[in-house]
């Protein structure tokens, strides 16, 4: 299968084969089809499968930069995840006029993040504490989200973001299609995802689908 395959637009095509993406792995190949039409995705895999673009993808192809609200909403553990994301995005969005994405994170100046979210922006890539802390602060408004993406939500668990998770999904709208990543699927997760999600496809790869950094494809 190739990214032609996977019916992304041409500007995406244009985006992977510019980072030297030759062929979707399998996470990708599963993944994109289901998230480009709009239904909910379980995917079990963990860093180092190409998640990031298996779901960054289709989920860039979702958006509408006519529209100046935030429309996409992606929860990542932790603040070097959230910049990894927020850096592929930009990388996969490269050809998307417009389009803007905000990542916000723990540890960093709050007024700094309240002003970058001032201006208009489509997708905000956030770590669960400091997405709180902002909505509270009413810097964040999450209640016209189309899509949410929860990367590595066993480890978000395990950092203890139960809380905060259940508390940001009550701020987001039931009609959203949500893509749920995690390498493992603990009882907790499960619970989530009976709670939050509808109808999903679950898709497994394991770790020897792992694409090696080390390894120049030519
Ligand atoms: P991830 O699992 O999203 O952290 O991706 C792991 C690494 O694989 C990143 O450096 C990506 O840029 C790279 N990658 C993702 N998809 C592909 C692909 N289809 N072909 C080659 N490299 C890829």
């Amino acid at each position: 299968m190739t990214f032609e395959d996977l019916k992304l637009k041409r500007q995406f095509l244009d985006a992977v084969e510019a980072l030297g993406y030759r062929l979707p792995t399998p996470i990708q190949s599963q993944a994109i089809p289901r998230i480009l039409s709009g239904k909910d995705l379980i995917g079990v895999a963990q860093t180092g499968t190409g998640k990031t673009a298996a779901f960054g993808l289709p989920l860039l192809d979702h958006l509408d930069t006519e529209w100046g609200h935030v429309q996409a909403l992606v929860l990542a553990p932790t603040r070097e995840l959230g910049q990894q994301i927020a850096e592929q995005l930009e990388k996969f969005a490269k050809h998307k006029k417009g389009l803007r994405t905000v990542a916000v994170y723990g540890g960093a100046n709050i007024a700094t993040q309240i002003a970058q979210l001032k201006k208009p922006c489509h997708v905000v890539i956030a770590t669960p504490g400091r997405l709180i802390d902002l909505a509270k602060r009413k810097a964040v408004k999450l209640d016209r989200i189309r899509h949410l993406v929860l990367d590595e939500a066993d480890e978000m668990l395990n950092m203890g973001f139960k809380e905060e998770l259940d508390e940001i999904l009550s701020f987001t709208p039931e009609d959203k299609c949500t893509w749920l990543f995690s390498a493992t699927m603990p009882r907790e997760i499960r619970r989530m995802v009976g709670q939050y999600m509808t109808d999903p496809l679950e898709v497994k790869v394991n770790q020897s689908a792992t694409v090696n950094k080390n390894i120049e494809h030519r």
